[in-house]
């Protein structure tokens, strides 16, 4: 009896295991759009390294048009260009916006790709650049466990970002992004975070 309870317990902790790195959606999961996103953020975790030789990262930013073709593919720079908004997410709208000379990317129905869950600035970012679809890959719980960086509060912002016509996909390849961020502080390179 007992024994059958130890195993019905441990059968339980690998659901809640498996149902934690479920992929998650504000709209109903499209697998295709999954299978797309897995390959896209898997590419920007493998471009990581390359990225923080030059002083750049933890973090990898891509944007892509409709037609699957890449706009533009950049990094955190916060440390090596000595600014603290400077996160892959706004790296990448700015270069988008500024390759396509614009500042309302919406008509170009342009989808965000990115390695770990945006924070509060980047989410406020996202919602006013007009990107239409975001993917993102570790959540922000596992990022402030690694790095011990303040994500901010994000109250409701699957469903505020739903209003807004906006749809958003988490927790893509989240074990390779962990072990990116494992790397990356390992490695003793910078982590940078304001101080209190
Ligand atoms: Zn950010």
């Amino acid at each position: 009896m007992k024994r059958l309870l130890i195993t019905i317990i441990i059968l339980a902790l690998q659901f809640v295991c498996v149902a934690n790195a479920k992929v998650i959606s504000n709209e109903k999961i499209d697998t295709v759009k999954v299978e797309t996103a897995s390959k896209i953020i898997t590419e920007l975790q493998n471009d990581m390294q390359s990225f923080t030789k030059n002083g750049s990262g933890p973090f990898v930013a891509a944007i892509y048009d409709n037609n699957g073709e890449l706009v533009v593919k950049v990094a955190n720079s916060v440390v090596n260009e000595h600014c603290s908004n400077n996160h892959a997410e706004m790296n990448a709208i700015k270069a988008a916006e500024q390759k396509l000379g614009t500042y309302d990317l919406a008509p170009y129905n342009l989808k965000l790709y990115v390695t770990a869950e945006p924070c509060i600035m980047c989410v406020g970012g996202i919602m006013w650049s007009g990107i239409k679809e975001v993917y993102y890959g570790v959540p922000s719980k596992t990022v402030e466990e690694i790095t011990g960086f303040d994500e901010g509060f994000k109250p409701h912002w699957f469903k505020e970002f739903k209003k807004r016509g906006i749809v958003v996909y988490g927790n893509i390849e989240p074990e390779l992004g962990k072990q990116e961020l494992h790397k990356y502080v390992n490695d003793g390179k910078k982590v940078y975070k304001p101080s209190r």
